[in-house]
């Protein structure tokens, strides 16, 4: 061991800390809108025609600022899924469940989201879904409570 070498102890630790932070103008219009109307917004870049979601505030192809707002979906397909087998403790399912990639009605961009209602041995890449919305919401992605197969 080095002289450096002896004075380099690393102490484990955990530190946890409480924050809040502020969405931005894009993300709180689409998480107010999600509180108070049950709708999903996209923002459409005027020059492409391109929706995106998340909503962003400039265009990743045109890079142009972004002014429209559409109301997307409800309904989507699954582009993507996999099955989680462990606990995610933000998350207020139990393993597994379905996360899934979701190209909402009018789109051009995915939504990542949890996927219900379905053995994930049946989800199929393809398959149609809607948003099922949380009864008392807050402001959050999770005010869409899940996604579930379409009817
Ligand atoms: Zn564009």
């Amino acid at each position: 061991m080095s002289e450096q070498d002896k004075w380099c102890y690393e102490v484990p630790g955990k530190l946890e800390v409480p924050y809040r932070y502020f969405a931005g103008e894009f993300g709180s219009k689409f998480l107010v809108a999600l509180r108070d109307q049950a709708k999903i917004l996209g923002c459409k870049c005027p020059k492409c025609g391109k929706v995106f979601i998340p909503p962003r505030s400039n265009c990743e192809q045109c890079f142009v600022k972004i002014t429209d707002w559409v109301e997307i979906g409800p309904k989507g397909k699954v582009v993507s899924f996999c099955v989680v087998r462990y606990k995610e403790p933000y998350l207020p399912v139990e393993p597994p469940f379905v996360m899934a990639l979701i190209r909402l009605k009018g789109a051009d961009s995915d939504l990542t989201h949890l996927l219900s209602e379905v053995d994930p041995a049946q989800v199929k890449i393809g398959m149609e879904v809607e948003p099922v919305f949380s009864d008392s919401r807050k402001a959050s992605i999770l005010d869409i409570k899940y996604f579930k197969p379409a009817v």
